[in-house]
Order: C-alpha cells, then sequence, then structure tokens
C-alpha cells in the first residue's frame, strides 16, 4: 500500500478524531508535531521524542536548504535516514521563515531571492524549488509555497498577498505532480478578513490538495482573535480533508484549535520553552529558575509520568538550570513535550468517547488551580 489516507472517525461538537495514513505509519489526530529546524528536536534523541507520543515531526525547508543544503541530504539517504526518524516528516515550505529570518529580499511575481541569514549567500526560493527541495528532503507532508506579510499590514496587502499565494498554490499543485505515498497541503491565507479567507478557501478548494492548512494566525493577533478567526475557518476547507493551523502553540491555544475543528499543528514552545526554564504543566507554567524550588524534593508534575517526573525533583532541575547543565533542556523538553502530547492523548479519548466538553471543563480548571503550593 503505497497511498496515503484521512479517515474521520469520531465527532463530538466541531471537535474531529481521525488518521492520517502514510506508508511511513500513521497520525493519530489531533496531532501536534514537534519542531525539528534542524534535523533534530533540540535536546532529544528520535526514540525519546517518539516516546512522548509524537506520530510526526515538522522540519524546515529554508533552515535545511542553506545548512547543510538539500541536495546533500538527499545524496546521503533523504531527512529520515539523515536524522535516524523513520517515521512521518512535515515540512514546510520555507515561505514564512524566509520572510522572517533571511536578509535582503527581493520578492516577485517568480519567487524570492534572499540572502542566507548564516552567510550571506544568495538563494531563489519559488513554489517550484521549494517542491524539488521538499522531495529530496523525502517529506511526507509537502506544504505549498505561500507568502505571509508581516504585520500589521493593511487589507489591500493582506489581499493581494493572499492571491499571489494562490497562484502559487497553483504552482506548487502541478509541480508536486502526482507522487504516491506523499502528501501535497495547500494554504489558506487572508489574514482576520473573513472574505478574504472565504476567496482563498475557494481557491484552495478549485486546485484540489490532500490537505489543507490555516496559515497566517499565530503571528501576534492574539488569542481571542485568532478563536474568532478558527470560529468559520476551518469549516471552509473540505470536511474530509485533514486541518492543519501552523505554529499554534501554547497548552490553551491548541485546546481551543482542536475545539473549532482542526486537526494537526506544530509549535517550538514546548522545545525552546524547555531550554529556557519553563515547565508546561497540568496546573500552568512553572518557571523551574525560581529560587521556591531549591529545597523542594517533589516532582515537578506528580502525575506526569515522563522521565524528569518519575525520577528527579524540582530541586535537581532547579539546580541543573542554575549551572548551565546540559540536561536541564534535556528534561524539561521530554517534560514538555511528553505534557503536549498528553494533551492530544486526553482529546482523542476524550472525542472519541463523546465528552470533549467535559474534559475540556477539567483542563481549564486544574489550570486555574495555579501550581502545588511552595513547601
Ligand atoms: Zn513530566
Amino acid at each position: 500500500m503505497t497511498q496515503t489516507s484521512f479517515e474521520l472517525k469520531a465527532r463530538d461538537g466541531r471537535a474531529r478524531l481521525g488518521v492520517i495514513s502514510t506508508p511511513r505509519g500513521e497520525i493519530r489526530t489531533p496531532a501536534f508535531m514537534p519542531v525539528g529546524t534542524a534535523a533534530t528536536v533540540k535536546g532529544m534523541l528520535p526514540e525519546s521524542v517518539r516516546a512522548t507520543g509524537a506520530d510526526i515531526l515538522l522540519g524546515n525547508t529554508y533552515h535545511l536548504m542553506l545548512r547543510p543544503g538539500a541536495e546533500r541530504i538527499a545524496r546521503l539517504g533523504g531527512l529520515h535516514r539523515f536524522m535516524n526518524w523513520e517515521r512521518p516528516i512535515l515540512t514546510d515550505s520555507g515561505g514564512f521563515q524566509v520572510m522572517s529570518l533571511s536578509g535582503l529580499r527581493k520578492l516577485t511575481e517568480e519567487g524570492v531571492k534572499f540572502s542566507s541569514h548564516i552567510d550571506g549567500s544568495k538563494h531563489m526560493l519559488s513554489p517550484e524549488r521549494s517542491m524539488e527541495i521538499q522531495k529530496l528532503l523525502g517529506s511526507d507532508i509537502v506544504m505549498a509555497f505561500d507568502e505571509c506579510p508581516a504585520l500589521p499590514a493593511d487589507r489591500k496587502r493582506i489581499a493581494e498577498s493572499m492571491r499571489l499565494s494562490m497562484r502559487w498554490a497553483q504552482r506548487s499543485r502541478d509541480a508536486f505532480g502526482d507522487r504516491p505515498g506523499h502528501m501535497l497541503f495547500g494554504i489558506m491565507q487572508g489574514g482576520l478578513e473573513r472574505d478574504l479567507r472565504e476567496e482563498s478557501a475557494e481557491a484552495l478548494r478549485g486546485i484540489g490538495f490532500d490537505g489543507y492548512a490555516i496559515g497566517g494566525l499565530a503571528v501576534g493577533e492574539g488569542q481571542e482573535a485568532m478563536f474568532d478567526c478558527l470560529d468559520y475557518a476551518p469549516e471552509l476547507l473540505p470536511e474530509d480533508r485533514p486541518r492543519y493551523l501552523m505554529g499554534v502553540g501554547k497548552p490553551d491555544d491548541i485546546v481551543g484549535a482542536v475545539k473549532r475543528g482542526v486537526d494537526m499543528m506544530d509549535c517550538v514552545l514546548p522545545s525552546r520553552s524547555g531550554r529556557t526554564g519553563q515547565a508546561f504543566t497540568r496546573h500552568g507554567v512553572v518557571n523551574i529558575k525560581n529560587a521556591r524550588h531549591a529545597d523542594d524534593p517533589r516532582p515537578l508534575d506528580e502525575a506526569c509520568s515522563c522521565p524528569a517526573c518519575s525520577g528527579y525533583s524540582r530541586a535537581y532541575l532547579h539546580h541543573v538550570y542554575r549551572s548551565g547543565e546540559m540536561i536541564s533542556g534535556m528534561l524539561l523538553t521530554w517534560h514538555n513535550l511528553h505534557y503536549f502530547q498528553q494533551i492530544m492523548q486526553g482529546m482523542r479519548t476524550a472525542i472519541a468517547e463523546g465528552r470533549f466538553e467535559a474534559w475540556e471543563a477539567d483542563f481549564h480548571a486544574q489550570r486555574a488551580e495555579g501550581d502545588i503550593a511552595p513547601l
């Protein structure tokens, strides 16, 4: 079986439970994808990432094309072999990061010319080149090449950018071709303008994709504005295809998105925060650098089964953070990724059992309690 598929298994309100099947394994949805920017989830071995419950990782086209280079990764057997992760990988198109990270850049109908943020070398990304790079990497879920205006942007700029992205979506579809076993996702744009979102969704449906992403959110608009958009945006997309909200988010963003019909998400937050001494727990955020933990023999979360919580005290985690020891970022990243996957598993079970609303109420109630009292 070399084909891919998406099966919706249950629905509870607008929340959806499903499975994406690929030749490299199944992806249970709602799914959270840890980010492996430079062919690694920082501080984690691939088998450790898998042990947290992740079915799929995200890789960044922009970073990998610059270093070590897509052609080099292809010569070395592709991204899965290169990074020793044999399960599914989704790669972004490079469009967002080239606009946010690169130096001098020139945007034309053809694509984006830019200079590397690493060494200033000159590069070009277009729909055709992005499809080529993602094929060289061997990614299982390929993202269409799009453009996202820097915010704040006025309505005219958002509309022009969205229409350019829709022309690029068609070129991405054409360049992707027929690749059994691989999926191509289109990306809806349109900012917070409902009619532009509708126009974008209509254009994407006309082209036809294996899945659909909601782009241009989680870029500083705030949770309320994002949820307002998610109150209608997912349902503009085909019912029978996975819906991916890019770059989200904090635990309560994730829960709110799933409640509104989103199936997939990714974010650097659990890994990045783990390296800066922040832990996400059932009771909210814990800053392990805080002096209150220095003598505390209790685990971060007594109900968590991750290695950081089952083997170490808050006092130890505080000590290794303050000492700048590598194990600090390793343990907190593991805990955070584990917690995010626990949220996803909790939602999947709740949707299957038709009790998402009760699960969500409990999720918020536990957070409202706050961290355990200091000793
Ligand atoms: Zn833990």
